[in-house]
């Protein structure tokens, strides 16, 4: 599909659509702010919080460094437990395993946790297509999954959508009306969510880390769920990225004080599981069967990439959506897939190599590294963003228009003289445009700009204007004051010499 084709569903129509949204705006706005407050509380009180970020960075760089090595320890130790392992290279070898899976089941009903890999991976659609019904069990999960809808947040799957809509939603499930008051509301589903916990024929669970040393794997979650669908159910599967391992327990501590903080502001995560193979027989509950299925699906394009690798460190608390001041505008539909925010529009592209169709969301970013510094494993988001842009660029699918207009700015920038001319002839072209102190056209390369906010215009007088009078007025202003500074200078000396005080002394 040409781009052309794809014109409808690029980023600029989808963030057009999310910006005319008011409703939208307003509960991503609400809730990002939340977030993030709870996050700077929860840092400061924490008290060597940067420290603890650099820990955490490290232990996942020296995790990537040294992944297959990981990975191998974390699989033989895994099966030495009791659980099958696979590998899935594509997207499509990881749902072809889990449909087989629940074919020798026969499964009829799949009780999903969170899993944002499973949402990478479209699972939900693979399972219905052969007869198996997928249900979600986390609350954000369970109204978007009603809505038909995707997740727009890693953490707040439902983010975009006010208690008035999700009360609209559940009333139609329940066939019957339902308050728009939150607990009432989590009451109906919880009591619903119930009799399937029971029913189940799967649990499926994605996987926030992955220990290497006992092949155990870990889930934080605050509503309980997760750990009825890894008791309940008789067969359990657990999709993880290839790259959720850490190598100790000792590591989690780490990550369990960086990313409950850092995504959600809580010192600590309501439940938090960890899962060390099926049940034994001196357990009470547990799966029968357990598979974890890792996933690569485009993640070993990142290894051994200089520019890209570190983005293999992500723990997916979601801080930098809260702090970008682009995703909080648009939400994370805009993004066009299950990752938004600088994650998205980074891991996006670094999954595909299909450069043409998906670098386009690295321009979703105003590049000001609020994201770097909400991450709490440091990763560099904006340059690996602006890497992303010159990608595309160097692969031949820039703007036209764009790549002229550079070329034009280069060219003035590049001499002092060229430049003034520039503004010169600038302040002149701009008096035929501007109103009321901006210019507010719509058309060619402002349209975008000027449908939301008013173009500045150009200063009457520049910066190196202003500087060289500013200069002038002051050596005027020196050359005034120099007897008055002269003898201030021999006032002090003299007085310092008979021991009366010094320089600076008046
Ligand atoms: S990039 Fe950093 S801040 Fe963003 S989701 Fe990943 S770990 Fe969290």
């Amino acid at each position: 599909m040409s781009r052309q084709d794809n014109a409808a569903g690029s980023v600029k129509a989808r963030a057009d659509l999310a910006l005319n949204d008011e409703f939208l705006r307003k509960a991503v706005r609400f809730t990002t702010e939340r977030l993030r407050r709870g996050k700077k509380e929860a840092a400061e009180e924490q008290g060597s919080w940067e420290e603890w970020r650099e820990r955490g960075r490290q232990i996942r760089l020296h995790t990537i460094a040294h992944l297959d090595y990981y990975l191998n320890l974390f699989a033989d130790n895994a099966r030495a437990n009791g659980v099958h392992v696979h590998f899935a290279e594509t997207s499509a070898e990881a749902v072809k395993i889990s449909l087989e899976i629940a074919q020798q089941k026969a499964a009829k009903t799949v009780l999903k946790s969170k899993s944002m890999v499973t949402e990478e991976l479209h699972i939900n659609d693979a399972l219905q297509a052969i007869g198996v019904e997928a249900i979600e069990s986390d609350l954000g999960e369970y109204i978007i999954q009603l809505a038909g809808e995707s997740p727009s947040h890693i953490i707040i799957p439902a983010i975009h959508r006010n208690r008035f809509q999700i009360a609209e939603l559940l009333s139609e499930d329940a066939g019957m009306p339902l308050p728009p008051d939150t607990s009432i509301l989590a009451g109906y589903v919880r009591k619903k969510l119930r009799e399937h916990f029971l029913e189940a024929d799967i649990g499926m669970t994605g996987c926030n880390f992955a220990i290497a040393e006992t092949g155990s794997m870990v889930l934080f979650e605050n509503e309980g769920n997760a750990r009825m669908v890894t008791t309940l159910p008789k067969t359990q599967i657990t999709l993880m990225g290839m790259e959720r391992i850490i190598p100790s327990w000792a590591d989690l501590e780490v990550m369990a004080t960086l990313l409950p903080r850092s995504a959600t502001g809580q010192k600590l995560t309501v439940y938090m599981s960890g899962i060390t193979g099926p049940r034994r027989s001196e357990d009470a509950d547990g799966p029968d069967e357990m598979h974890i299925i890792i996933v690569d699906n485009g993640r070993s394009n990142q290894l051994g990439d200089p520019e890209l690798q570190e983005l293999l460190s992500c723990i997916r608390c979601g801080a930098c959506l809260n702090a970008c001041p682009v995703y909080r505008h648009i939400g994370g539909h805009a993004y066009g897939g299950p990752y938004s925010g600088p994650i998205g529009a980074v891991l996006k592209p670094a999954l595909q190599k299909n450069v043409a169709e998906w670098d386009d969301i690295a321009n979703a970013s105003s590049l000001c590294g609020a994201c770097y510094e909400a991450c709490p494993v440091k990763i560099p988001l904006h340059d690996m963003l602006v890497y992303l842009r010159r990608r595309k660029v160097d692969a031949g699918f820039g703007d036209k228009a764009e790549a002229a207009g550079m070329k034009g700015f280069a060219a003035a920038m590049g001499s002092a003289k060229r430049m003034k001319l520039a503004v010169k002839a600038g302040r002149l072209a701009q008096k035929l445009v501007a109103r009321d102190g901006g210019i507010r056209i719509r058309l060619g390369p402002l349209k975008g700009w000027n449908t939301y906010r008013v173009a500045p215009i150009l200063a009457k007088r520049s910066f190196r204007e202003q500087w060289r009078e500013l200069e002038h007025e002051l050596q005027a202003e020196l050359k005034e004051q120099k007897p008055d500074v002269q003898a201030r200078m021999e006032r002090a000396i003299r007085e310092r010499e008979a021991g009366k005080g010094g320089i600076g002394h008046d």
